[in-house]
């Protein structure tokens, strides 16, 4: 058992998990899994854009850091050219000062990539974290995708729009966690499903509304077979209503709520894991929207990888890393983020291209034997860096909540490019200006948030749907007051599915998905199931216990394996 020094909460580590910690050299974390992962996900901003100037050519570009950054921004050709060489900011170590100070000194002076996002990217400059894309607007944390508009997670997708979490899907509209799918909408787990609505947990349907829990089914309404020509009269009429819409849509909820049968946990062909949304995983606890695991823990969209913990967004065979993100084939890195192209023992180290035994430095590529990006022969290099690890252990980081060892943490947050809002931070762990700034983190006034413009008073005047002239006027949210427009593919999208124009902003449009999918953590809970099962004849309820992601106080009828597929097949 061990003390959170961020949250003070009391944490447990498994002896399988000191053994990972101890194999890799490292200390056991001071923070409990939350307060690691809010402190990584402090250096992630997925949905700020802004536009400004490149610091080397001048052009006009989109990018995730604002105009104001301290450091340089640089478009993707300067930042992958020749004609800056991040070697040229090397630095000196200092064994009188802190070390992540020196650090932060570093990160200063280093150009950064305007965004996260490959060239490979088509007519698609609004979009971050993004590879492949092609005609894509407001599309994070996604890849080979076309026409998909404000959806995040969304892999081999096209015309997708309001989308959160889908796999080979297309002509889909506000729904999440969907696979092979087309012309699904407002819609949660569906898999291999065409022309359903308001679904929930189906499989292999066509033409279902308002159901859940189907497998093989047409022309189901509330989990009732209709005819043909019944479905479709009844599904027209709420269609083309928004008021009925809406109506469903509570339903819908309700419905989830109350009525369907939830299984525990998605793992799908895998051996001894813990956690939701795995496919062939071996050993991954605690881990969630992964394939691919061998012998992990703590990871999020994890992919082929091995031997790693405490880490997200972690690709093709990483092997041995701790507490990185962003990363791809890395072997035995740790405290670091958007290291590409198979590093290799690097520490405290980010945006490095294909280096290896590098140790505090920034934006370097194919570099071996740097420290704070100055080089060194390899003897100097590994005499210093037990030298820097030992002044790390010893040397105190002011914090404002008191002092910090520096070795085996992850960079400080106040070291994050990124105001604290800004970040994926407080979208999982959102907190208000105040507590940010008392805990001596970055805050951001949005600049970019406009309110009062609106051209469109009555958010009446949206609910004709057939409405051409949108894309010329100002919008506000009816939830957080925002101002926001319409573009012209989205436009087209509603047009062609029949849809309302919304009236909601695509950030509160985000915030409603996301509150469909649960939250990326474990809670150990019984299997809810009180049917008549031979298993559990004997007894009341079943015994079966699991982890899960729903929260135990939940209203979700939350079944084990074989509970679940005693009923739904
Ligand atoms: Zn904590
Ligand atoms: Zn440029
Ligand atoms: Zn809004
Ligand atoms: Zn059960
Ligand atoms: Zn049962």
């Amino acid at each position: 058992m061990a003390y959170c020094r961020n949250c003070q909460k009391v944490f447990e580590l498994s002896q399988k998990e000191r053994d990972f910690y101890h194999k890799l050299g490292t200390k056991e974390p001071s923070h409990c899994f939350d307060c690691r992962m809010q402190r990584k996900y402090a250096f992630r901003n997925e949905r700020k854009l802004y536009n400004r100037q490149c610091d080397s050519c001048q052009q006009q570009i989109v990018s995730m850091y604002s105009a104001d950054a301290p450091f340089p921004v640089y478009c993707f050709n300067c930042w992958w050219g020749d004609r800056w060489d991040a070697a040229d900011h090397a630095q000196e170590i200092d064994f009188d000062r802190p070390f992540f100070s020196q650090v932060a000194e570093l990160q200063q002076k280093i150009p950064r990539m305007c965004l996260t996002s490959t060239s490979d990217c088509v007519n698609s400059l609004y979009v971050n974290w993004t590879d492949r894309a092609k005609n894509c607007y407001l599309l994070y944390s996604s890849s080979l995708c076309e026409d998909c508009h404000y959806s995040e997670i969304l892999v081999d997708c096209r015309d997708c729009l309001d989308c959160t979490s889908l796999k080979e899907s297309e002509n889909c509209y506000f729904s999440v966690d969907c696979q092979k799918c087309y012309n699904v909408k407002f819609s949660r787990n569906l898999k291999n499903c065409l022309d359903c609505n308001f679904c929930f947990d189906c499989a292999d349907c066509q033409n279902c509304f308002l159901s859940y829990n189907l497998r093989h089914q047409q022309y189901c309404i509330r989990n009732v077979k209709f005819s043909p020509q019944n479905y479709e009269a009844e599904v027209n009429k709420i269609m083309s209503d928004r008021s009925s819409l809406l109506a469903t849509w509570h339903e819908f909820l309700k419905t989830m709520e109350y009525e369907a049968i939830h299984k525990f946990a998605n793992q799908v062909k895998c051996d001894e894991v813990e956690g939701d949304e795995l496919y062939a995983c071996q050993r991954a606890y605690n881990s969630f929207d992964s394939r691919e695991l061998q012998d992990c823990f703590n990871i999020i969209y994890g992919d082929k990888i091995k031997d790693c913990a405490d880490s997200f967004a972690i690709v093709d065979y990483s092997e041995r890393c701790l507490e990185v993100f962003s990363s791809n084939g890395g072997y035995q890195n740790m405290y670091g983020y958007a290291n590409w192209d198979n590093c290799e023992s690097t520490n405290y180290c980010n945006s490095c291209i294909s280096c290896r035994d590098c140790f505090g430095c920034i934006g370097l590529k194919h570099k071996q034997y740097c420290i704070l990006n100055k080089q060194y022969t390899e003897e100097e290099y590994k005499r210093l860096v037990n030298r820097v690890i030992n002044h790390m252990q010893k040397a105190d980081y002011p914090t404002q909540g008191g002092k910090t060892e520096e070795w085996g943490e992850f960079y400080p947050m106040p070291l994050s490019p990124f105001a604290y809002n800004e970040t994926m931070a407080n979208i999982y762990y959102p907190l208000k200006k105040e507590e940010v700034l008392s805990r001596g983190w970055g805050w951001r006034e949005d600049n970019n948030i406009l309110t009062g413009k609106e051209t469109v008073e009555d958010d009446i005047y949206l609910d004709n749907i057939e409405l051409t002239d949108i894309t010329t006027q100002v919008l506000k949210c009816v939830d957080c007051s925002r101002n926001y427009k319409i573009i012209k593919q989205e436009l087209d999208f509603y047009q062609k599915h029949h849809l309302p124009v919304p009236k909601f902003c695509s950030e509160c449009r985000f915030k409603q998905r996301l509150a469909l999918r649960n939250p990326r953590k474990l809670w150990p809970r019984q299997c809810g199931c009180i049917l008549d099962h031979e298993e559990h004849q004997q007894q009341a309820q079943c015994s079966t216990r699991f982890k899960t992601t729903y929260q135990p106080n939940r209203n979700e009828k939350v079944y084990c394996q074989e509970c679940y597929q005693k009923e739904i097949y």
